[in-house]
């Protein structure tokens, strides 16, 4: 049996080809039944059993247009395959009358009688293949009824030329049979493509669909990023101008130069937001689990809102947990921020609730942010996910966000597996939510926010730095050996290799991604490491940072579990990454702990693109 929607479809093409021959075939069959009442007409040998084998006849063949005039009105009130049934049912009340009528033939005294009465059965048995010869159940209710009783009449005479006829009837009735089989086949091919081809016409016009949406969303994702860019840009031109201005006194100099910083701040955050949001599409962020106490995020989170919502006469309430989830840390603190910083922002009075549920989940639970604020209309639910989409801010005022916060909630919340969930009325507040896993208590490495705390992980640690730019090396080296690091830094792969062959084993590796010779970052770490390994060194942190948004051999690297950071890097991310990635289990000198990255600004360490 085929799949179902297949043979639906090719039930439904049997329907409407078989139906559509019966008008035709009832005035044929008035016409065979002329046609034999005139062969026998002169000579019928019992009048009663002819009369009545007739009637049933023409009653068989008008059913038969009854049961079409059916089919037409209640088309959909049985399935197709009923109608299929039906229609071979009708067949075999229709030419049993013409296929048994020959034995009338038989008794007549006039020998030639029975011959004109085969060449009518083979004439109707030519029409039941043209018209019938596709479905099975409609060419076997049909052609034995119309050829059988002649085929075993002629045999049963004993006499040559009838033997004859009997074998070329049977010969006739085997050959129509395979003939009917490869008519079937062919028929069901040409179902099965017609088929096919409009399941690929349905799902070329979605795909159409989608990519004008997508061609439609990128137009306003344009519009409005553009905006939002030129905006501050604008005003950052205009204010430049006006210290050209001669006659400002000092004050208003000053207050010119605040306001541009304010911009350029303005302008600064956009373009981390738009970043954040291009590095997850990119697919190069990880996702580094950890098992750690859920309130230590929560605390976390809370103390940068906390001042927030206390300006605003926000009760900001955390529940308190001793739950332990396995997550990754930096993303969920991304998250969280997003989520409590819009409920401060739509929250105009009551309270901020951000706590854990285990809501009906045995393994792990969700972490949940309400709010009483002013809450999202039902129809513009799915639509705040969008990029810079924003429900009420059509002037695109950009004190009021940009629209790119809960696009980049749902992307990290996909990352880490999970659903976000929205439940909101206008005027009754917004809730958050999304699926968190369970962590293992008995191991938990660290505290989350111990390392930067206590900062020692980097003391006394070899770092090889490889970075074509001088700038950046020297500022690296400084930064590095003001955290207690011995730090080597060198400009290419070749000088890389010399360090180690001079016997310079790092604990950490630090490469740009893109180094001068066209060689990148992750050819030179490759070599490194294979060195390293060479000397027994199987397993030196290695970090490549990049200002590349989206490469093959990026996507290659996160693939493998090499941490790559995005440009700008501030000093406490890179100190943070660092400390986690040697803390972590099978690091070069194991000590306690897992990987974070913070999220913590501070002024960006590397420039170069
Ligand atoms: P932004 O807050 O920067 O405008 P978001 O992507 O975070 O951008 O949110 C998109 C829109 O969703 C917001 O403009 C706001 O209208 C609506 N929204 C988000 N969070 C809330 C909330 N907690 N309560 C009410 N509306 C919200």
């Amino acid at each position: 049996m085929r799949a179902d929607p297949i043979q639906r479809a090719i039930d439904e093409d049997l329907v409407r080809v078989l139906y559509a021959q019966d008008p035709i075939a009832f005035f044929t069959h008035w016409f065979s039944i002329a046609v034999l009442v005139a062969i026998y007409w002169n000579n019928i040998p019992h009048p009663h059993l002819f009369a009545a084998c007739f009637i049933f006849y023409g009653f068989a063949n008008c059913a038969s247009l009854a049961l079409w005039m059916c089919n037409r009105r209640w088309a959909e009130s049985v399935s197709p395959r009923t109608w299929i049934n039906l229609h071979a049912a009708r067949g075999a009340l229709l030419y049993s009358a013409p296929g048994f009528a020959i034995w009338f033939a038989f008794q007549s005294p006039h020998t030639d009688l029975p011959i004109l009465h085969t060449v009518m059965l083979v004439t109707l048995a030519a029409g039941v293949f043209m018209s019938n010869g596709f479905d099975v159940a409609n060419f076997v209710t049909a052609i034995p009824f119309l050829l059988l009783p002649a085929i075993v009449l002629h045999f049963g005479t004993h006499t040559f030329d009838r033997t004859i006829l009997a074998i070329v009837l049977a010969f006739f009735f085997c050959a129509i049979n395979v003939y009917a089989l490869s008519y079937r086949k062919l028929f069901q091919r040409v179902v099965q493509a017609r088929v096919d081809q409009q399941a690929l016409a349905e799902s070329l016009a979605a795909q159409k669909l989608v990519a004008e949406e997508a061609s439609l969303a990128k137009t306003r994702f344009f519009a409005a990023a553009s905006h939002d860019l030129r905006q501050p840009l604008h005003a950052i031109g205009l204010l430049a101008a006006s210290l050209n201005d001669t006659s400002a006194t000092p004050v208003q100099h000053a207050k010119t130069a605040n306001n541009i910083a304010n911009n350029v701040e303005a302008l600064n955050q956009l373009f981390n937001q738009v970043l954040d949001l291009a590095r997850l599409e990119s697919g190069v962020t990880q996702v580094i689990r950890l098992h750690f106490r859920l309130s230590e995020l929560f605390d976390r989170v809370g103390n940068q809102y906390w001042p927030q919502a206390a300006a605003k006469g926000l009760a900001l309430r955390i529940a308190p947990t001793d739950t332990v989830i396995h997550d990754d840390p930096v993303l969920l603190e991304r998250i969280l921020s997003n989520l409590l910083s819009n409920a401060v922002r739509y929250t105009e009075s009551g309270a901020i609730w951000m706590g854990f549920r285990r809501a009906g989940r045995s393994e792990g639970g969700y972490i949940e942010v309400r709010d009483s604020g002013i809450g999202i209309p039902r129809a513009e639910q799915g639509r705040i996910f969008e990029e810079f989409y924003q429900v009420a801010n059509p002037q695109r005022d950009a004190r009021q966000g940009h629209g790119l916060g809960l696009p980049t909630v749902k992307r990290l919340v996909e990352m880490l597996g999970g659903q976000l969930q929205l439940r909101s009325a206008p005027g009754r507040g917004s809730v958050f939510r999304f699926p968190v896993q369970a962590g293992d208590p008995a191991r938990i490495v660290a505290g989350l926010n111990d390392s930067v705390a206590s900062g020692g992980a980097a003391l006394g640690r070899h770092v090889l730095c490889i970075d074509d730019e001088p700038a950046i090396l020297e500022g690296i080296q400084s930064l590095l050996g003001r955290w207690g690091c011995i730090v080597r830094g060198v400009p290419d792969e070749r000088l890389a290799l010399l360090a180690i062959d001079e016997g310079f084993m790092p604990d950490a590796v630090l490469c740009d991604y893109q180094l001068a010779n066209h060689r990148t970052g992750a050819q030179a770490l490759g070599a490194v490491r294979d060195a390293l390994r060479k000397r027994g060194r199987e397993r030196v942190v290695t970090l490549l940072i990049t200002g590349d948004m989206a490469s093959v051999e990026l996507e290659a690297l996160a693939m493998q579990g090499i941490p790559v950071l995005h440009k700008p890097v501030t000093p406490a991310r890179l100190r943070r990454t660092l400390e986690m990635l040697w803390q972590q289990p099978g690091a070069v000198a194991d000590k306690p702990g897992d990987r974070a990255e913070s999220v913590t600004s501070e002024q960006p360490l590397t420039t170069r693109g």
